[in-house]
């Protein structure tokens, strides 16, 4: 193979494209397909600039790329991974929408590709999605406000906003479920933060219009604020590491606690019974030196989402350690409480957990067994710490009674 062809071959690989759904692939080229169209109908009908015109896009374009530059630096310096950069994006193309005519609010569109180029991201295709997404966004956008002259009222940019955040919100999650039929809800439109994320950026974006329509020098003052939004847009990220268990999704140990004796302390309140189930995998161990240390972060993966679908909603479970696991039952008396737990029990018999040994082979693992104290605060009352040593001597009986038992202390 010559450099030239490898080259291609990776660059194509590396789009990952192809290997998506038929129906998915069909809707990001669509996509693209549109934003394209759209882009050269801009170029096609549009007047040129007026200097005014040039200037404010200008000192936005500067404003942003600079901002752009700064923040990618400075997250390639400390190795971090950024998520959401599009926040940063919708505050400057908003001022754009208000403020340019749509050739030069194309141009702004750059801003992301900028990005793209600085961060070095390995998923080009869906980079590119993302970008005919805003933009099919931020034309619509601009269409409502008026496409050769924008009318300056305040619905206007409240509704300009709107259908920003909207059209691409609902692009992107059209995309996201095609792709992945089974993707959570948060993953596919998001959550909440970065709903208010984004109108804190569509609402930047406006005052941004705003300060360059009467004095177009005045676009680096928002400098700052754009970079603190684009800090600001990490904070889901940060927040989600420090609540939850990487491996499992659960809420790590720490968070649990948290949640448990806040649960316990409002159940206590209102005169509530609580329950409490310690869970250990059965000789775990076995499925680490038997198929491999990934077979068994695998099947933590698999019991962690199988308990998650087996409780209630306001059901707090966590991972409590290696292969120890917890659910508080709020709400839940004794015999409740041991329903669950052997409803559990059968579900962890039940499952079927397809993995791969240590030389690749796909092994499907099936004799999976748990042990499982229960404890209740109407024997044990509403201390977390005394609960949880009830439930953990129950669990030893249950572990020296042979196992693939629920036992209630
Ligand atoms: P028992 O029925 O008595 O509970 O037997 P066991 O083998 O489950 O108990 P033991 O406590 O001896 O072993 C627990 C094992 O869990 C040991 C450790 O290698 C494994 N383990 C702990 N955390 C992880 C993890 O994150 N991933 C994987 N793959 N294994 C883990
Ligand atoms: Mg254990
Ligand atoms: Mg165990």
């Amino acid at each position: 193979m010559t450099g030239s062809s490898g080259e291609v071959i990776g660059l194509v690989g590396g789009w990952l494209l192809w290997r998506l759904r038929p129906a998915a692939i069909a809707y990001v080229l669509a996509v693209q397909a549109v934003a394209l169209a759209l882009v050269v109908l801009v170029f096609v009908t549009s007047r040129s600039p007026l200097s005014n015109e040039l200037l404010t896009f200008t000192m936005l374009a500067a404003t942003a790329g600079t901002v752009i530059v700064i923040t990618s630096v400075s997250i390639n310096v400390r190795r971090q991974i950024r998520r959401n950069p599009w926040t940063l994006h919708i505050a400057y193309l908003a001022a754009g929408i208000l403020t340019l005519p749509p050739n030069l609010l194309v141009l702004l569109l750059l801003g992301p590709t900028l990005h793209g180029v600085l961060d070095g991201r390995p998923e080009l295709h869906r980079w590119l999605f993302t970008t005919a997404a805003t933009t099919i966004a931020t034309l619509s956008a601009r269409f409502l406000i008026g496409w050769s002259e924008p009318h300056w009222s305040p619905v206007l940019f409240v509704l300009a906003g709107a259908v920003l955040l909207v059209v691409r919100a609902f692009l992107v999650a059209v995309g996201i479920r095609l792709r992945n039929p089974g993707a959570a809800r948060a993953d596919v439109l998001g959550e909440p933060i970065d709903v208010l994320l984004g109108i804190v950026a569509a609402s930047l974006g406006g005052l941004l219009a705003v300060a360059v329509s009467i004095e177009p020098g005045s676009a680096p003052l928002a400098g700052p604020p754009l970079v603190l939004l684009d800090l600001a847009s990490q904070l889901p990220q940060w927040r989600r590491s420090a609540q939850r268990d990487a491996k499992t999704g659960l809420a790590n140990a720490a968070h649990w606690e948290r949640l448990a004796r806040n649960e316990l302390h409002r159940a206590q309140a209102r005169g509530q019974p609580v329950s409490l189930l310690l869970l250990d995998l059965d000789h775990f161990k076995r499925v680490n030196d038997e198929i491999g240390h990934l077979a068994g972060d695998t099947v933590l993966a698999a019991v962690a989402m199988m308990l998650r679908s087996s409780v209630r909603r306001e059901d707090a479970v966590g991972r409590f350690g290696g292969e120890e696991f917890v659910v508080l039952l709020p709400g839940k008396d004794t015999d409740v409480a041991c329903d669950a737990a052997d409803r559990i029990r059968t579900s962890t018999a039940a499952l079927s957990v397809p993995t791969r040994d240590t030389r690749g082979h796909h092994r499907e693992l099936n004799d999976l067994t748990v042990s499982i104290g229960v404890a209740t605060t109407s024997r044990f009352g509403y201390d977390l710490t005394d609960l949880l040593v009830a439930a953990d001597a129950a669990l030893l009986t249950a572990k020296s009674a042979g196992r693939n038992a629920v036992t209630l202390a």
